[in-house]
């Protein structure tokens, strides 16, 4: 008997693939569309209606947090037992299971990254050796690994791509035998190694493939729009002659071909599984209208291979506001403007955890975080893989585990662990400490998690609990703004999102310039940077690196076409600068002015006409002291949106007052007594 809850909030196609008998499904789908939550429910649904055992099942993802998504996602499904893994996790485990018996002797240690033996290997053939020389090789044999091009094939196999190479084919050939040479004398596995010596051994032992295939009998791919040939020959081998295979993808997100990846295993997969149920899903249950608009149109102007596979979207959501768009002078203050947006956006009630900033390239995240720190808001940078990583974090785990059996709930048992490691009642001042803190509050919330799907759970099983997580590396969501590249954000969602950075030669990055395909696979990344907001799409550039410096950055090129022109931005680029006269600001709010009828109005369109504009100056003046004595920013006491809420709504009483957002229990506490002082003078 299916679970009634696992078709309860599907659609009708959303349905087909979840209820398709066993064999191959390809659920082929847009951004937003379900394809996650379909194959989730499908997994759930395999195994309620008893066709496979969880044990059985195989899940494959591209990130270690998005098989931990999965794995909270089935748990919360009643499922548990299901392995959901990287393709690298999964096969590390096969391949050492299966050692003994394919190689014998002790395991092969796992290489800690390339950089050291490809550098003997190119000094040996008198390629450059500076930092910069050795990562581009090492990212070329990467790319002829994925796509199974052995050092011999390599010259050819470029030639006929027409690649760019980062030297001539010959010596990239020659550095990539002699990496592959000094690798194995010194018995060592790179991460590529795991997938091959996992496809090589199911293909060459029939007792390893016959054990193997017994035990899994079906799989599932999520992303498989980046699987890569190396990916897809273990996904063969996993499969032997058999199709139960289900795989979900969006062509318009392949983001990795230049590290091998393609999409026409996803494309041709009903070719190859003539009896396969294709399932197209087009309707977005992610985002508003308004985002979908903004992926329609810029997925709409692409071209190339890929973009033969076009898929509109088609909104479900509610409206929301318009995406938004802003031209700084610089990167700092594209920073600070962001950091102080998304300040404001906390203070009125956004969770921190629903806002990510997503850039190009990691070294952009640097000045976030600063500017994070600036106003006082905690991140964590790139989804947090380092969760288990910090301090803070490895000692609770160690207090965790050394507690014991204890006698009270979990949930309180785990707070007064967690207590002398720092989990004080009240977050602490400071940025940093607070992310300290908020790390512990995350990992009480995993106790919480836990209670709600076992609630007989007890300090044991948690520390197991917590032990495999950190093994996954998959963290629990902090309280904090994610920044994360937009290659880490693929399959994730957020209400707010800031895209950041989008200058000509960081987005399209400099070295696709020239390189059609290369240039589409740009756009696709920000098609998928897009596509991972809610509700809320901030887009900003700068002008200059530094504050100061030349001006002479231009806006990506995707950015025409979205960019409505009566926005502001709009007119900024066409003036080719836009300094001069301040803009004139909104005598609510104090945004700046947008629009003849705001000028005319002198407020925005949405701010209230009927707030009280002299209890609005006198909280104004009030919030001034306050931050000053705090010596913090105004807009942490309270923001200019709640003070005018509070100027238009009045409230009488601690009861009213809450009820206007971005006042919590602990404001209410700090400055309720103030605020409604404040009201009741002006009443008199
Ligand atoms: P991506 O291409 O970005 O990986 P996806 O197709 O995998 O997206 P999901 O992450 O599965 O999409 O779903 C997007 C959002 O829409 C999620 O919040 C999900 O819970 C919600 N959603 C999916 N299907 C439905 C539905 N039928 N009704 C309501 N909400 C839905
Ligand atoms: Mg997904």
């Amino acid at each position: 008997m299916t679970a009634p809850t696992l078709e309860a909030g599907l659609d009708d196609e959303q349905l087909a693939a979840v209820t398709a008998p066993r064999g191959p499904v390809c659920v082929l789908a847009g951004a937003g569309t379900g394809k996650t939550r379909t194959i989730t429910r499908r997994i759930a649904h395999l195994v309620s209606t008893g066709h496979v055992a969880p044990g059985q099942v195989l899940a494959v993802t591209f990130t270690a947090r998005a098989a931990g998504e999965m794995r909270t996602r089935l748990r919360a499904l009643g499922v548990s037992g299901v392995q959901a893994r990287t393709f690298h996790a999964a096969a590390l485990r096969q391949l050492r299971y299966f050692w003994p018996r394919v190689v014998g002797g002790p395991q092969w240690q796992l290489l800690d990254g390339k950089l050291r033996l490809v550098g003997q290997a190119a000094a040996r053939v008198k390629a450059g050796t500076d930092a910069a020389a050795l990562r581009d090789f090492a990212g070329e044999i990467e790319w002829a690994k994925a796509t199974l091009v052995t050092p011999d094939e390599y010259p050819a196999a470029v030639a006929k791509l027409r690649r760019e190479t980062p030297a001539a084919a010959e010596q990239v050939a020659a550095v990539y035998a002699g990496y592959e040479a000094l690798k194995n004398r010194a018995e060592m596995l790179d991460f590529d190694d795991l997938l091959l010596h996992t496809a090589a051994a199911l293909e060459e032992h029939a007792g390893v493939a016959e054990e193997f295939r017994d035990r899994y009998r079906c799989f599932v791919v999520d992303e498989y729009q980046d699987v890569t040939p190396l990916q897809q020959r273990v996904l063969d081998a996993w499969l032997g002659e058999r199709d139960d295979l289900t795989v979900v993808g969006d062509a318009n997100q392949t983001i990795y071909t230049f590290a091998g990846a393609s999409p026409r295993y996803l494309l041709d997969f009903a070719r190859r599984f003539p009896e396969a149920v294709v399932v197209r899903l087009e309707r977005d249950y992610r985002s508003t209208p308004q985002v979908v608009a903004a992926a329609n149109t810029l997925i709409g102007s692409a071209r190339g291979r890929v973009a033969g596979s076009r898929l509109r979207l088609i909104g479900q959501l509610p409206p929301g506001p318009e995406p938004d768009f802003a031209e700084h002078d610089d990167e700092p203050a594209e920073a600070a403007a962001a950091a102080k947006q998304i300040a404001r956006l906390i203070a009125d009630g956004t969770p921190a955890s629903e806002i990510a900033v997503l850039f190009r390239i990691n070294a952009q995240s640097e000045v976030y975080e600063q500017a994070l720190t600036d106003v006082g808001v905690p991140y964590q940078v790139r989804g947090g893989e380092r969760f288990f990583n910090r301090p803070e974090v490895r000692r609770a785990m160690v207090a965790v585990r050394a507690a014991g059996e204890v006698d009270a709930p979990l949930v309180d048992a785990v707070r007064a662990v967690l207590a002398p490691v720092g989990l004080t009642p009240d977050p602490p001042a400071g940025a940093q400490q607070r992310a300290q803190w908020e790390s512990l509050l995350a990992i009480v919330e995993l106790a919480e998690e836990l209670v709600a799907v076992e609630p007989d759970a007890g300090m044991p099983r948690f520390a197991a609990e917590l032990e495999t997580r950190a093994d996954a590396a998959h963290p629990p969501t902090v309280q904090g703004v994610t920044l994360a590249s937009l290659h880490a954000a693929k399959g994730l969602e957020w209400d707010v999102v800031f895209l950041v950075g989008l200058v000509e030669g960081t987005l399209p990055i400099q070295h696709a310039e020239g390189d059609d395909e290369a240039i589409e696979e740009e756009r696709r990344l920000l098609y998928v940077g897009i596509t991972r907001a809610r509700r809320r799409l901030a887009m900003s550039w700068a002008l200059s690196r530094q504050p100061g410096g030349p001006r002479r950055r231009r806006r990506s090129r995707f950015l025409y076409g979205l960019i409505p022109d009566e926005h502001p931005a709009s007119r900024v680029a066409n003036s080719g600068g836009g300094r001069g006269a301040p803009k004139p600001r909104c005598r609510v709010c104090g945004s700046p002015l947008i629009g003849a009828d705001s000028m005319k109005l002198r407020r925005c369109a949405d701010c209230p006409s009927d707030v009280d504009l002299e209890l609005l100056d006198r909280l104004r003046g009030w919030r001034a002291d306050v931050a000053k004595e705090q010596q913090v920013p105004a807009y942490v006491i309270f923001t200019d949106a709640t003070l005018t809420a509070i100027a238009e709504q009045r409230p009488a009483d601690n009861a009213s007052l809450v009820r206007i957002p971005g006042i919590g229990a602990r404001k209410l506490d700090r400055y309720g007594e103030a605020v409604l002082g404040l009201i009741a003078e002006s009443d008199s």
